[in-house]
């Protein structure tokens, strides 16, 4: 009988997700068994063509990891999404826009001129920036176009499935090919994690206790048996879902809310903001101004996977000629 046909493909990503996929280690030969894989680049020269070539819907499932960026992603996405039987959203990058979409608190003209003019590296006295077409005796050369607003993957294609993380923890990757392979993925639309929040699966001890500082994770070590949130470190374990095997909180560190909103919560970044306010203990305008400023980069910290799936999407700006 035919193995079921598998394909992988990297969009606005580190590739972090794609050494995950590695990071199964021996098991990638048990998945290598049970599951024709057809495209993959990261590991393996497939071209383009070879994915046009094939018949719609004749690959199985496609696990798409990093956001939408570029002309060339949203085109690979769909091309992916006609070909594929279900579509995976792989990764917090593929999910919720991910670390690219903090590029939706700028635009393309201001990523360009850091990029191309001020970055101390550069050399390009003539102000030159990437086109998306360029005459050269040889013929044309094309780029893709940069879009001045990350997308998620849903944003783009009809998605089936959710696997959060940054990156996706092997187990989860290695349930995921498991239930692929039986037949038993859950119904269309879930998430493929925890149904808690982060909180609730955490032992450390929660005293309800209040806070009156906010300290970054260097400034101290935390006692490894409590909350970090009530030792002053921000940790985004109460609007994040659970299911990651609490990575960060085990390694005494704060989460950063990589598994994006658990159920019920549309806004990861507002219900965070809601809870540190209602744990802070500072009763005058003083003590909240100096809270506000211990808060180093708030949209980072709130918003550092979830911008482009959330209420906000994007800093409102003047967009760039072409498409938004
Ligand atoms: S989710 Fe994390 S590991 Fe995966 S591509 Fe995005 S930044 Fe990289
Ligand atoms: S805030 Fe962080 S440390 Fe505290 S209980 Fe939640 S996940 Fe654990
Ligand atoms: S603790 Fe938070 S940031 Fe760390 S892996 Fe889990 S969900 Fe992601």
């Amino acid at each position: 009988m035919a193995k079921p046909k598998l394909a992988l493909y990297w969009a606005a990503s580190c590739g972090g997700c794609d050494v995950a996929v590695l990071d199964t280690n021996e098991k990638i030969l048990d998945i290598a068994s049970i599951v024709d894989i057809v495209f993959w680049p990261i590991a393996l020269d497939f071209k383009y063509h070879h994915v046009e070539a094939m018949e719609d819907k004749s690959i199985d499932l496609c696990l798409f990891n990093g956001a939408i960026r570029n002309s060339e992603q949203e085109k690979i996405a769909k091309l992916l999404r006609d070909k594929s039987k279900v579509m995976v959203a792989f990764g917090a990058c593929a999910c919720f826009g991910g670390i690219p979409a903090l590029g939706n608190f700028t635009n393309r003209a201001e990523i360009f001129e850091r990029a191309y003019i001020e970055a101390p590296s550069n050399d390009n006295s003539e102000g030159t920036f990437p086109q998306t077409s360029t005459k050269v005796p040889e013929g044309e050369l094309e780029l893709p176009e940069f879009f001045d607003t990350v997308l998620t993957l849903a944003q783009v294609v009809d998605v089936e499935y959710y696997i959060p993380g940054c990156p996706p923890p092997v187990d989860i990757i290695l349930k995921v090919v498991d239930l692929f392979a039986t037949g038993q993925l859950p119904p269309v639309g879930s998430v493929i994690a925890s149904e808690k929040t982060l909180c609730d699966e955490c032992d450390r001890i929660k005293e309800e206790k209040k806070i009156t500082k906010i300290w970054r994770p260097h400034e101290i070590i935390p006692d490894p048996e409590k909350c970090l949130l009530e030792q002053g470190i921000i940790c985004c374990g109460p609007a994040t879902r659970g299911g990651c095997g609490q990575r960060c909180i085990k390694a005494n560190m704060p989460c950063r809310g990589c598994f994006g909103p658990p159920p019920g919560i549309v806004d990861q970044g507002a219900a965070l903001v809601s809870t540190i306010a209602s744990i802070y203990q500072g009763d005058s305008e003083e003590e909240i101004a100096r809270m506000v400023e211990e808060v180093v980069d708030p949209a980072g910290m709130f918003y550092r996977f979830g911008l482009a799936d959330s209420m906000l999407k994007r800093k409102r700006m003047k967009p760039a000629e072409g498409r938004a």
